[in-house]
């Protein structure tokens, strides 16, 4: 009879929740979710394993050097003044270190190992678990460089971050990429619990209402951990915020009163949900199937009507014909000022 790790009835993913758990011996013991491809192995250690640790990042100085480098040149572009940055896994604070160089900001650590004594010294505060640091601080980052594969309750860790991350605040995340390396089929370090696919972080990070915005492979770790994941992500707005934001965008390059042009599909998706039809004067297409007929309760109107609303404000509704519209609205007299384009609302994402 096929022998079974442990009894696991009760088992869910640790990312996705699904209950599509499977087990299995070989290469070692360890579990797999069938939807997510989660792969993680029974937690080993008592809570108190990394306490009595030192040298948690000591690493040939080349790689160490690699690495550094890349984060402090990847990091430079989030940086600014004042703002306070929380590094869970810091070790000896050597990254924290390099960063602090960049900017006038306040760098905090969070380390469980001995090292944490080191880091005290480099950088302005550090605690040994993100449970201790008090519930009203807020840091603009968040960092976690190859920490939770080490962590048996990863989704704790996660809610911590999102309690002690600013609204705007990026969480950058990295992981190894299933083992860390392409040559390696399995990751047999006895720290790792958890090896993760890109569905099974994106879930982890996405049930604690976290949006992703970037999710890379190939960084490096190590020599030996050379494929890693990198994620970016932010504080999920919630759908009434979204829509919110996207009416005042509407109302802010439009103001009170304005002409559509345009009143096929795009302005149906994108334009009408989010502003009010009184607010319209007119809505006018160019195709002979639409002029005549009733959009957003209006009637469509022909061409002719441009130069009716001379000093009025228009939106071109429509994407992909947008700039022959432009044209042809400047030639008829309507300023570029006047002119919004599908662009211009949809295009920042900042
Ligand atoms: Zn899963």
């Amino acid at each position: 009879m096929k022998k079974t790790l442990l009894s696991y009835s009760a088992m869910r993913c640790p990312c996705c929740r699904t209950d599509e758990v499977i087990s299995r011996l070989t290469p070692e013991p360890h579990y797999v979710c069938k939807v997510c491809f989660h792969r993680w192995k029974p937690a080993f250690r008592t809570k108190h394993y990394y306490e009595n640790l030192s040298g948690r990042s000591k690493m040939l100085e080349d790689d160490l050097d690699i690495k550094n480098k890349e984060r402090r040149k990847f990091l430079k572009k989030y940086l600014y003044k004042g703002m306070r940055i929380l590094e869970l896994g810091c070790a000896e604070g050597s990254l924290g270190a390099v960063v602090k160089h960049d900017a006038a900001l306040a760098y905090y650590g969070a380390e469980p190992s001995q090292d944490a004594r080191i880091a005290e010294t480099k950088l302005d505060g550090v605690w040994n678990s993100i449970n201790k640091i008090p519930s009203y601080l807020q840091f603009d980052m968040i960092l976690a460089f190859h920490v939770l594969e080490h962590i048996n309750n990863t989704e704790e860790v996660i809610s911590g971050f999102y309690r002690l991350l600013s609204d705007s605040g990026p969480l950058i995340i990295e992981v190894p990429n299933f083992s860390g390396n392409k040559l390696v089929p399995w990751d047999f370090n006895k720290e790792h619990i958890h090896l993760f696919s890109s569905t099974s972080i994106s879930n982890l990070i996405e049930k604690q209402k976290f949006h992703l915005r970037e999710l890379g492979t190939g960084y490096y770790e190590s020599a030996i951990y050379n494929d890693s994941m990198r994620i970016i992500a932010c504080k999920r707005k919630n759908d009434r915020e979204v829509r919110c934001n996207l009416y005042d965008r509407f109302k802010r390059f439009l103001g009170d009163r304005f002409v559509i042009y345009g009143g096929g599909g795009d302005f149906e998706s994108l334009v009408s949900p989010y502003i009010r039809s009184s607010n319209i004067l007119c809505i006018i297409d160019s195709s002979k199937n639409k002029i005549g007929s009733k959009v957003f309760g209006r009637t469509v109107k022909g061409p002719e009507e441009i130069t009716k609303n001379l000093g009025e404000r228009f939106l071109i509704a429509t994407y992909r014909y947008q700039e022959e519209i432009f044209d042809m609205l400047n030639k008829k007299g309507i300023a570029k000022s006047q002119i919004v384009t599908l662009k211009d609302i949809f295009a920042d994402v900042s």
